[in-house]
């Protein structure tokens, strides 16, 4: 049946795709009821069946990421596997199945979650990470006891339009990214991580689709239209065709745009402007640099930490920032430290339950609990910054004691080093992300001691305005152009700018061309964005005079309403003519504010 769904529009860009639905939801029990005695045997069986198949499939999807090369999804189902072979578990549930006469489903779920308690409450790490991965694991067996033909874990082939509720950082850490042609999930925002990875791979996503879940069925030809923020499903021959012949025009219109990435940004008055790439996996390396990325702005660690039973080792967490900063042609690095809690669902370091996650352990905070941790992701930056431009970047401070002790932690990890004999760079400038009111608050402190700032507007939105950047709801209120973040973003441009550090925005914000001449109005020294965005940010940038820039600030200050501003850019945006090459007035319009 042909369907047409409206959803917030995400990515840009045009995909005709297979549907490949990832199985979230949880599987449910059947009735609880006790077993009788002659089918006690038979329930013991169905669990170490069903166990045996969740193994199964693990290694069969094993195998088929082999042939994509993924060394970190090896190692998740690697972990994963052991998890079900502890014997205990298996011995647990059947203990429970004899004993109080349950079903396998029942005994098998009861079990695991005194595991996952127990687990949940280890103080040590890599302990507590092991609670999510059970979760992970006992809905595969469940499915398999239920029979289900669904399994979350195979790859979807090449070309598929993966279909979701949401996709949490280790859902999108298990995909072969590169062979995905499109998202459309349930919910999210413009900034939630479905569209910040969509736009990093330049592949359209619809979200905030509500319903898609429950209508679309695995193969199921579907069309995501990002621009529209609509997806197609089983659309009939004629709008294929046309979709068709739309996706190949887009195509040609990126390729032809490409160019623009070349060379540096510079206004017409002779203000040049870093444009850099966000990076959420090192393989995005090359596709930065070929959009001409003039460094990486901010290379978010979190992969490293996600789908996993243990910690990433200090020898792999250097390769990875190796493969990077080796990409990278030599043009500087900047390595976040890792930001996991909130939004990106933690599993190598957990902060366990917290009822408002968002305002919990995340980010920096969390590096500072657990001393360790850190100490092997700084010594891992330290090793594979010899000889290269990379800075150390901490996530979400909010006072000054956290950059001093996050400094203290980066001296202690060098002087390590070189008491080893191990080589390690010499100096490495230690920035701060704003993005918390706090931080704007102390701009001209942090400055003092901070090397650099980057304004990681994504969060900074949501804290400021109150306005969750992953809840639908409250997306209407979510206003990069609101006359607060104005003010904001000013503080802190004036602070860097009186202590002479460099001051860089890297949220969503900095890849909007109609945010591009407020940013440069503020002074702003570089923007950094995701790769496939930097050719259009590049051309606006030459488009513009920073002193007209300037003179925009100073009337957008003087406007009430996000609304007024917003007319103020458009206004601005109109005059230069930007849409003559073919950015549309129509895609001007449905920019966020
Ligand atoms: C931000 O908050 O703007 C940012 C870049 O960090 P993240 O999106 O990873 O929280
Ligand atoms: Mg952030």
């Amino acid at each position: 049946m042909f369907l047409q769904l409206k959803g917030i529009a995400a990515s840009p860009g045009v995909a005709i795709g297979t549907a490949h639905l990832l199985d979230c939801r949880a599987v449910p029990l059947p009735p609880l009821s006790t077993v009788a005695w002659a089918m006690l045997d038979g329930e013991v069986r169905r669990l170490e069946g069903a166990l045996a198949g969740a193994r199964d499939e693990l290694l069969s999807a094993q195998e088929n990421l082999l042939g994509a090369q993924l060394a970190e999804s090896r190692a998740i189902i690697h972990g994963h596997e052991q998890i079900l072979r502890d014997p205990s578990l298996l011995a647990n549930a059947v203990d429970r199945i004899r004993n109080d006469r349950l079903c396998a489903e029942w005994a098998w779920t009861r079990t695991v979650a005194v595991y996952r308690e127990v687990l949940s409450a280890a103080v040590d790490p890599y302990l507590a990470a092991r609670a999510a991965d059970l979760e992970q694991l006992a809905q595969c067996v469940l499915r398999h006891l239920a029979r289900s033909e669904q399994h979350h874990a195979l790859p979807p082939p090449a070309g598929s339009i993966i279909v979701a509720r949401d996709l949490t950082p280790a859902d999108t850490a298990q995909l072969n990214r590169s062979e995905v042609a499109a998202f459309a999930t349930d919910v999210g925002t413009q900034t939630s991580h479905t569209a910040v990875v969509a736009r990093a791979l330049a592949i359209p996503a619809v979200v905030g689709l509500q319903q898609i879940t429950a209508v679309v069925r695995n193969g199921d030809t579907l069309v995501v239209d990002g621009h529209l923020a609509q997806v197609l499903i089983n659309p009939p021959a004629a709008i294929l065709t046309d979709y068709r012949q739309r996706a190949q025009d887009l195509r040609r219109r990126r390729t032809a745009a490409e160019d623009n990435g070349q060379g540096p940004a510079v206004t017409r008055d002779g203000l040049p402007v870093r444009v850099t790439a966000n990076l959420q996996y090192p393989d995005e390396i090359g596709t930065a640099m070929r959009c001409g990325a003039d460094g990486i702005g901010l290379l978010r660690t979190e992969f490293l930490f996600l789908n996993r039973g243990d910690l990433p080792s200090e020898e792999e967490q250097a390769r990875a920032y190796r493969e990077v900063v080796d990409g990278a042609q030599g043009s500087c690095v900047t390595i976040r430290t890792v930001d996991l809690g909130a939004d990106k669902l933690p599993v190598g370091v957990s902060p366990g339950n917290e009822v408002n996650p968002a305002l919990g352990l995340r980010g920096v905070r969390l590096s500072l609990q657990h001393p360790e941790t850190f100490q092997v992701q700084l010594r891992a930056i330290l090793r594979a910054s010899v000889g290269r431009s990379v800075r150390v970047m901490l996530p979400v401070v909010s006072s000054l004691e956290e950059l001093r002790t996050a400094r203290r932690a980066l001296d202690e990890a060098a002087d390590a080093l070189r008491r080893e004999g191990v080589e390690t760079a010499a100096s490495v400038p230690v920035g701060v992300m704003i993005e918390v009111p706090s931080a704007v608050a102390i701009a001209d402190l942090l400055a003092a001691e901070a090397d650099f700032f980057s304004i990681g507007s994504n969060d900074l939105i949501q804290y400021a305005l109150a306005a969750d950047r992953g809840n639908q709801q409250v997306a209407y209120l979510y206003q990069p152009l609101h006359p607060a973040m104005l003010r904001l973003l000013a503080t802190v441009a004036r602070a860097a700018r009186a202590r002479h550090k460099p001051v860089c925005i890297c949220g969503e914000m900095a890849g909007e061309a109609l945010h591009v001449p407020f940013l440069l109005g503020l002074g702003l020294d570089a923007l950094s964005t995701n790769a496939p965005a930097i050719p259009e940010i590049k051309r606006v940038i030459r488009t513009l005079d920073q002193r007209e820039c300037v003179a925009l600030v100073e009337r957008a200050m003087q406007l009430g309403t996000t609304a007024e501003i917003a007319n103020l850019a458009r206004a601005f945006h109109h005059d230069l003519g930007w849409s003559a090459d073919g950015a549309t007035d129509e895609a001007v319009e449905s920019l966020p504010l």
